[in-house]
């Protein structure tokens, strides 16, 4: 049986997750954009609401949710700021590994910290020389006689880490064995060795921190490995299986805010005597934004129905995030187009947006990437 209509308890979500981007995001979001300025104050405001890490496990203190629950509130969000709206969603990809394939000592530890204060956590895949080829990582980790391992490299562009509690690293034994030598780390923020680079100076989402991670000789306890070397690359694949649909969610929320914005302004905005709304080439554009939007909500909403199910479906996810990625973005640029000379200022909202949907193309996997996944899948390789 299918069934779109929401429970109780999730219209209660989505109408709490509204509130809090029309009262506590979008008066903020202009601001921290310019200032490129992560505020920690609206991301411990969501924390004390439920609104970060809604699916940490109820045994380690958390809510408990689903993924479908996660989407719907992860595109409330977006609709106030894509870039707030990653800083509080990527301790989900932060947290992801350790849910996965965390020890239960691990899980108590770290799960439990998330659920108890209002930390952040990040996940450290990408390198200067290797992002969408994540088995190419050079970041080294040796492991010593009893048990720990001894972490050296670079990590880049990882989201949060400037102010992350925790990372999930991954290293490799010997960057020659690819894939094959890839392990999983949790390293905390004070560990000896471990620092941070500058904040990122970003075209978009500018209210999410980005930075670089030095590692230099940082021990990692034995109880701190994640997945020996050999398990984490399949750990690194099957978290983004399991958080691409939430791209797509953000992917949504900014379509929604994207078409609000444009027909608003299209039923103000007059040229030769009528609303713009009245011409048929804008309403092409409007109605192509709504096609997009619809389209977008039911892939996000089958990937997380999915996972909620425990049903694996990596090519749903690549597909929500690759189809809703590429819907932003087109959303975005056709919002730029119907506002005009007004959609190319900072004084109205869309070439905000614009800015802000290109990375939903990059980050987590490129465009590319996603088609040479779907095609896997589709091919049967
Ligand atoms: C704002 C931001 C936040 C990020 N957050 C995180 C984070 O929290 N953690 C983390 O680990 N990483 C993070 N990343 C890294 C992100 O996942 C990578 O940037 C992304 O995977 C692409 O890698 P790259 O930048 O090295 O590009 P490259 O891999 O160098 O790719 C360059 C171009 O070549 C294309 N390409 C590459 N290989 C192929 C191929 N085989 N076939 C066809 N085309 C190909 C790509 O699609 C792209 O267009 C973030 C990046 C940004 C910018």
């Amino acid at each position: 049986m299918i069934d779109f209509e929401l429970t109780e308890e999730q219209k209660a979500l989505v109408e709490m997750a509204r509130r809090f981007a029309k009262e506590r995001i979008i008066p903020v979001a202009a601001k921290c954009d310019q200032e490129s300025r992560f505020p920690r104050e609206v991301f411990d405001e969501a924390w004390k609401l439920g609104l970060v890490n809604p699916t940490l496990p109820a045994e380690y203190g958390g809510q408990g949710l689903d993924e479908v629950d996660n989407v719907l509130i992860t595109e409330e969000l977006a609709y106030g700021c894509t870039g707030i709206q990653t800083s509080i969603t990527a301790n989900t990809l932060g947290f992801t590994p350790v849910r996965l394939a965390g020890t239960e000592e691990q899980k108590k530890k770290y799960l439990g910290w998330l659920a108890k204060e209002s930390i952040l956590c990040s996940y450290a895949t990408t390198e200067p020389a290797a992002g969408s080829d994540v088995a190419g990582m050079q970041c080294r980790a040796h492991k010593q006689s009893d048990g720990s391992y001894v972490l050296t490299g670079q990590k880049q562009w990882i989201t949060n880490a400037s102010h992350a509690s925790f990372f999930t690293i991954f290293a490799t034994e010997n960057p020659e064995l690819r894939h094959r030598g890839i392990g999983a780390f949790i390293v905390e923020r004070d560990q000896k060795g471990l620092s941070v680079g500058k904040h990122e100076d970003k075209l978009g989402q500018r209210a999410s921190d980005t930075a670089s991670v030095m590692l230099e000789e940082v021990r990692v306890p034995a109880n701190q490995v994640l997945a020996p070397p050999g398990q984490g690359f399949k750990l690194a694949m099957e978290t983004f299986n399991q958080t691409r649909p939430d791209i797509g969610a953000g992917a949504t929320g900014l379509i929604r805010r994207a078409l609000d914005e444009c027909v608003a302004y299209a039923k103000e905005r007059k040229t030769f005597g009528v609303p713009i709304a009245q011409h048929q080439m804008v309403q092409a554009m409007l109605a192509e934004m709504a096609i997009r939007l619809e389209a977008t909500s039911l892939l996000v909403r089958k990937a997380a129905w999915s996972l909620a199910k425990n049903i694996r479906n990596p090519l749903t996810s690549a597909c929500a995030k690759a189809f809703g990625a590429d819907a932003a973005m087109a959303t975005a640029i056709d919002a730029v187009q119907i506002f005009g000379g007004n959609g190319y200022v900072k004084d109205f909202p869309v070439e905000k947006l614009m800015r802000d949907a290109k990375i939903l193309q990059i980050y987590e996997g490129t465009a590319q990437i996603q088609r040479i996944v779907i095609a896997k899948h589709v091919l049967g390789n």
